[in-house]
């Protein structure tokens, strides 16, 4: 028999502990643990009240995750929640740490709950395309009212437990010792012969919403919840928190398995992993050392290593700045607190904070004050000759040991490594903009790059709460290089006939933010025409007319985009919102007829098509050369980084839902019919393979 929970007895009150480390996951053997004690205690005549608590930094975190996709030996979750609702004696659950999930349907069995002030309770099943189903959309609702339990279950956010408590989720917030106060607290409902309150057996109050009520509900989370399956499944869970509890408990089940069924739950269950495997490196042993990092310094305080230098000081690492000047830095940092100040503005942080992360910033003038930090992040502009020679400086004034990386979105690593004379130390730490705030991490490993260094920035990711992918040095690396296939296609399908406004509108429905050509207006068309006036003259582009010839010719116009309040689209000075404007498709037709281009009606699913499957056919390659490790690291990086819908997994994720054979066909046909004398349309060595093979890229 497991011993992951005990039976202790503190006079007349029987404490069940479950001890499932780390984070006491509610598994087969907790489950059958609390079941097994409860009876106990139900049976033990010395025993008058029950307190249900857990060993370890946490009271059940929620699910075991060992167990998903197994069938769920019984005692399932809900018999565990029955149970404890059920008992003779009353129950109090004393929480700490995180009660979620399963955890918090848990405490919501028991008849009463107490909480450490520190401690979070939250249902956030929704983040995995799911819904509570162990009786948590039709209890919450019954405890503190259908608006706030709505809002709880579709956000999946945790709820700190003070506001918990003035929700009456919580019932005590626990002053001192949290067994001791559970204990004192389950007396004093024993001597104030408190009921056994039974959620259950509890109504909700229909009069506390309006009749339009659930539709409001709707409209406030639709640009949230556009594309997802699970947030009205939710809505429909609690709607039925008005019929009997038992009617409403199988409702839930019904809507929960339409849930664990649907493509958008696999798809968010498969990222789930995917960014836990992407952190797994298999030539990095688990015990390869780990460098400690105290003390950063950035080099570049503009767009990028500003928000770079934040993500340091949040955690509270202290950040030395180098600008080529004063004015640079005052600038850089004048950002940064603006930034912060945003955060105050909002209240997630007192004036008193921001100063003190404004003290964690030292301006530096002199390389040599760099001899003290453990790592330098390079974000100056993208030269080539700019960064070398920075870097040989690095390499004069930083200590041994210091890690030395840049956030070079497109130059060679390896050569901007070989002008230093430990290029085992040089990494690229490739950020995306803004980078205080965006998720993605690309960890850009060289050829010489160390073990060492490489786990040292994998666990930093983490620290800095960014989801690390570590990819090999190509032109790129894993996003960018992907990217390029999304944006000429882009432009080629304007020429052949394609409207600005169908593109938009056909990405933005197959779940992107935005369709790709409001996000160029937005980002700035001239920032990609930089980009490839670059490429053409270090040859890394094809001489193809076509290849952003619309762009270029806004550019040239002097329509940059909403900065100049024309792009492809035109916009009223101060606002966000596109309009078409003809000029821009008379434009387009003029150019097409120039280069003898007949245009066409396309398709909703060939633009979809065509946006999507190079990117597919660029992961393939970028798979089959190893820059990336796993297909899943790929859509990590998609989803974090470039808007792909999680529900739909991730470029790769999505091939293999489509189907290799077809997204392979469909390639073959586009490189046979469109005018491919480019070879854009050369399907990947690797996904002819598969799709001769019949396998996924999840297999291989
Ligand atoms: P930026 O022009 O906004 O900032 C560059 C900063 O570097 C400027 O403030 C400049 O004064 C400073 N600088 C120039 N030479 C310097 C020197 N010798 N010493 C110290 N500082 C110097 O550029 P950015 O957009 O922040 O890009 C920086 C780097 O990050 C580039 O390599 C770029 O490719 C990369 N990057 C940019 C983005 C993005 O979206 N902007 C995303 C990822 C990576």
């Amino acid at each position: 028999m497991s011993n992951a929970v005990s039976l202790s007895r503190h006079d007349e009150i029987g404490v069940i502990t479950v001890d499932n480390p780390p984070v006491n996951a509610i598994s087969h053997a907790v489950r059958s643990g609390i079941v097994e004690k409860l009876a106990e205690a139900n049976n033990d005549d010395s025993i008058k009240a029950i307190v249900l608590n857990c060993a370890g930094r946490t009271f059940i975190a929620g699910a075991d995750i060992t167990e998903f996709g197994k069938p769920i030996a019984e005692p399932g979750l809900n018999a565990v929640v029955n149970a404890l609702e059920n008992s003779s004696k009353l129950v109090v659950a004393a929480l700490h740490g995180t009660a979620l999930g399963g955890g918090l349907e848990v405490a919501l069995g028991c008849h009463y709950r107490i909480a450490v002030p520190s401690a979070k309770v939250g249902l956030p099943e929704v983040k995995l395309g799911l819904l509570p189903g162990a009786g948590g959309t039709q209890r919450l609702p019954r405890l503190i009212g259908i608006a706030p339990a709505l809002a709880m279950i579709v956000s999946g956010n945790p709820v700190p437990a003070s506001i918990a408590c003035d929700q009456r989720t919580i019932d005590r917030l626990a002053s001192g010792d949290l067994l001791a106060d559970a204990i004192e607290y389950t007396r004093d409902l024993l001597s104030s012969r408190a009921p056994l309150r039974k959620i259950s057996e509890m109504d909700t109050d229909e009069a506390e919403v309006d009749e339009d009520f659930y539709d409001q509900f709707r409209a406030s989370i639709a640009k949230k919840a556009r594309g997802y399956f699970a947030p009205e499944q939710i809505i429909k869970a609690v709607q039925a928190a008005n019929l009997p509890f038992e009617q409403g408990l199988a409702r839930e089940r019904e809507l929960f398995i339409e849930c664990m069924q649907s493509p958008e739950s696999a798809a968010q269950r498969y990222l789930f992993f995917a960014e836990r495997h992407a952190s797994k490196i298999p030539d990095i042993p688990r015990d390869t050392p780990v460098r400690e990092i105290k003390k950063i310094a950035v080099i570049g305080a503009g767009t990028m290593g500003g928000g770079i230098a934040m993500n340091f000081t949040n955690i509270g690492i202290p950040v030395k700045v180098v600008e080529v000047n004063a004015e640079a830095i005052e600038r850089g940092l004048a950002q940064v607190r603006k930034n912060y100040a945003r955060g105050v503005k909002k209240g997630r942080m007192t004036e008193e904070q921001l100063e003190q992360m404004m003290n964690l910033y030292t301006p530096v003038t002199d390389y040599d004050d760099l001899n003290d930090v453990d790592l330098v992040i390079e974000a100056v502009f993208e030269n080539m000759d700019l960064k070398k020679e920075i870097f040989r400086k690095l390499d004069r004034v930083c200590k041994p040991g210091a890690i030395l990386a840049t956030n070079t979105s497109t130059l060679d690593v390896d050569e901007i490594a070989a002008v230093t004379e430990r290029p085992d130390d040089v990494i690229g730490l490739h950020f995306f903009s803004p980078a205080n705030i965006m998720r993605l991490l690309e960890i850009v490993r060289g050829e010489q790059t160390s073990k060492e260094v490489l786990n040292t920035c994998i666990k930093l990711a983490k620290k800095i709460k960014k989801v690390g992918v570590v990819s090999g040095v190509c032109d790129g690396f894993i996003g960018n290089r992907m990217l390029e296939g999304y944006g000429r296609e882009t432009g080629l399908m304007l020429l052949e006939g394609a409207s600005i406004e169908q593109i938009d509108k056909v990405i933005f429905d197959f779940g992107m933010p935005m369709g790709p050509l409001t996000m160029n207006d937005l980002a700035g068309i001239d920032v990609g025409a930089k980009i490839r006036v670059e490429r053409r003259a270090a040859g890394r582009m094809p001489d193809d007319e076509r290849f952003g010839l619309i762009a270029d010719k806004l550019v040239e116009q002097g329509r940059l985009g909403q900065k100049t309040s024309a792009g492809f689209y035109k916009y009223e000075p101060g606002s966000r919102a596109p309009t078409p404007d003809l000029a821009v498709g008379a434009m387009i037709r003029e150019e097409a007829a120039r280069l003898g281009i007949e245009q066409r009606d396309i398709s909703d699913e060939e633009i979809v098509s065509r946006c999507i499957y190079p990117l597919i056919n660029e992961g393939a390659r970028i798979l089959q050369e190893g820059i990336a490790l796993r297909a899943s690291d790929i859509d990590i990086v998609w989803t974090n980084g470039y808007g792909f819908p999680p529900y739909r997994g991730g470029p790769m994720f999505y091939a293999d839902t489509v189907g290799i054979k077809k997204v392979y066909d469909t390639i073959c046909h586009f490189r046979n019919t469109l005018d491919d004398r480019f070879g854009y349309w050369e399907p990947a060595p690797l996904l002819e393979k598969l799709a001769r093979t019949g396998k996924t890229f999840a297999e291989y």
